[in-house]
């Protein structure tokens, strides 16, 4: 049985990016306000309160630093962004980390990915081929990866990104997060999700009786 407010879980992201509104006045690896945020002294992009968000961000930011530099001082919108982390994260082999459900083990390459639908919606496509056309210029020489493949990877984005917003339900960024795609997209909603800076959590609004055994 949980009861009304108990934590029903919490998950850091497995991609995030800071929204363009909010670049300057967050970290980009926290998203906490800050008055003298540190600019990656590389691409010139992406700030952080200290040497310790930096180094945090690092593994994600290795990859793209590169790609942010290339085309500055344009800045990829939030999407392609997001997307471009994506990308860059498949080429390298992370998936995340495994969560466990009622199915078994999954992790971002057990998403579903949509494609289905998304090829018969044509403003989906027509995003996903100006999302490309950036990602061909933010990665340079090194190759995209196939269509199909964008098409797969687009379509786990679309379905699983949240908005994450700030205490006053402001939003500062979008992510993705491996968990809380298990949870049912329920009518009648039983919880409810807040953020502390990037962090997720999940709480019930109500109290939710365990499933019963013979389910
Ligand atoms: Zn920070
Ligand atoms: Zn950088």
């Amino acid at each position: 049985m949980k009861r009304k407010g108990d934590i029903l879980l919490q998950s850091e992201p497995f991609v995030h990016v800071l929204s363009h509104k909010q670049r300057g006045r967050r970290c980009d690896s926290c998203f906490k306000s800050g008055e003298n945020l540190k600019r990656c002294t590389m691409c010139k992009v992406v700030r952080y309160c200290n040497a310790m968000c930096q180094k945090e961000d690092w593994t994600s930011h290795k990859g793209e630093c590169p790609c942010l530099k290339r085309v500055f001082p344009d800045v990829p919108l939030d999407s392609v962004w997001l997307m471009l982390k994506l990308v860059l994260k498949q080429k390298a082999g992370d998936n995340g980390q495994s969560i466990k459900n009622d199915i078994g083990w999954r992790n971002f390459s057990d998403f579903k990915s949509h494609s289905e639908e998304i090829k018969c919606d044509q403003n989906r496509t027509e995003q996903l081929s100006k999302i490309v056309f950036t990602l061909r210029k933010l990665l340079g020489d090194s190759s995209l990866p196939p269509g199909d493949k964008l098409m797969e990877t687009f379509g786990k984005m679309v379905i699983n990104s949240f908005t994450v917003c700030d205490g006053e339900l402001q939003p500062i960024g979008v992510a993705i997060y491996l968990s809380p795609s298990l949870l049912d997209h329920s009518c009648e909603p039983n919880a409810v999700v807040t953020f502390q800076g990037t962090k997720l959590t999940v709480r019930a609004i109500k109290d939710i009786p365990d499933p019963s055994p013979a389910n």
